[in-house]
């Protein structure tokens, strides 16, 4: 390992501590860091213990002593480099540019995985981003910006679309694939008989979220515009999620404590690509492992049963009228009616959504096509773009 780059990082002091059993190293950049010993032996970058290839680790940690001290240590190559011998003469190198990039905090070492949130009300109408369908499918930048926005924004259009079925799919395929659930998936949304959700009526549909009886329910959803009803009507509304949670935890404590501790049960029992009978109890303001928002709010299909204290019935009745309030007020409603060739993307955990009713003519059907992308597949794709659009190292 040569280096030899008089502008390469070096440390500049490093200080042994054998009680807290790490190193303190300063770097030319004023970073200072602490790297514990049992850290650094099971992140020995040699080929032995660390295969560059598929950048998976081959150490066993059968093999490891949480208390090991490094038998010496030396500072080499003006400062570019840490050699540990340990007391095996195993001998470890760690490039001090590599010791820079160490953090034990993911927010430091990922903005895909913590990204800053804009939280938006009614002023959002007529201000949603906006994106070039082609730019997204042949530009690697457009993809990650458009990605990037869902994140942040909760919502974003793609325009200029062609007006048939598969461009969802297209999209979804530009990112990973798609989820599947017992919708399929990707799905059709049209007035049609015989119908397995009331989203495939020409009904008003109440402000929602998709598939709440899902422990894991879907996330970014694509939804595309083929045919707008020619008539009236078919206007889609959609609400911040994060707004509401602000508005209620500083207006109504009591009802968000209701609403995001005591679970509601939903139930879907019904037949699309074969019979279902999905079933959950989880809070309607509800957050995952990572304590991202996860509402869960259907109203059409929470169960007539009610797995709770009966003595709670009325206040959660009380708590989900005046969410219904809120989520309603005009300065939280974005209003925004699709034209042909649009697809709306959104976090479906985030925002709510809903659907003014519209009318059905003779010849004209109103027809959209929707399908769903986890988190996962979408920051997996982000960070793989940043790798080759800024070209920041995978860690
Ligand atoms: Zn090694």
């Amino acid at each position: 390992m040569a280096v030899n780059n008089d502008s390469a990082l070096r440390l500049i002091s490093l200080r042994r501590d054998d009680e807290a059993k790490w190193y303190v190293a300063s770097l030319s950049n004023n970073f200072t860091g602490k790297y514990p010993f049992i850290w650094l032996r099971d992140n020995c970058q040699c080929s032995e213990c660390y295969n560059k290839e598929c950048l998976q680790r081959e150490t066993f940690t059968t093999d490891m002593d949480p208390d090991v001290l490094p038998a010496a240590q030396a500072v080499t190559n003006q400062g570019a480099v840490l050699e540990v011998v340990w007391p095996d003469q195993h001998r470890s190198r760690y490039l001090a540019e590599w010791l820079d990039k160490q953090r034990f905090s993911e927010s430091e070492i990922d903005p895909v995985s913590f990204p800053d949130y804009q939280v938006w009300g009614a002023e959002m109408s007529g201000k949603i981003p906006a994106f070039d369908y082609a730019s997204i499918l042949s530009t690697d930048q457009v993809l990650y910006e458009w990605l990037r926005t869902i994140q942040t924004t909760g919502l974003a259009l793609v325009r200029g679309a062609p007006q048939r079925q598969g461009v969802v799919r297209e999209l979804a395929e530009r990112v990973a694939f798609f989820r599947r659930t017992i919708y399929g998936e990707e799905w059709q949304v049209e007035s049609k008989p015989n119908v397995s959700s009331l989203g495939y009526t020409s009904k008003f549909l109440v402000l929602h979220t998709d598939l709440p009886y899902y422990v894991s329910p879907p996330e970014v959803q694509l939804l595309h515009c083929i045919e707008q009803a020619k008539g009236k009507g078919g206007e889609n509304q959609f609400v911040d999620g994060w707004n509401i949670v602000r508005q209620l935890k500083a207006e109504h404590p009591e009802a968000y404590k209701v609403l995001s501790t005591v679970p509601v049960d939903y139930k879907n029992a019904a037949t699309d690509q074969y019979p279902f009978h999905m079933k959950l109890s989880r809070p309607i303001i509800d957050f995952d492992l990572r304590g991202e928002l996860c509402m869960r709010y259907n109203d059409p299909i929470r169960a007539p049963y009610m797995l709770m204290p009966v003595e709670k019935v009325t206040d959660m009745y009380k708590a989900i009228k005046l969410f219904n309030h809120v989520i309603y007020l005009p300065q939280n409603v974005v209003h925004y009616r699709m034209t042909e060739g649009e697809i709306i993307t959104f976090n479906n955990r985030r925002l709510l959504h809903g659907r003014s009713s519209f009318e059905v003519q003779t010849g004209n059907s109103r027809l959209l096509e929707g399908g769903y992308i986890d988190w996962d597949e979408v920051r997996s794709r982000m960070r793989v773009l940043r790798e080759k659009l800024f070209g920041i190292e995978r860690l």
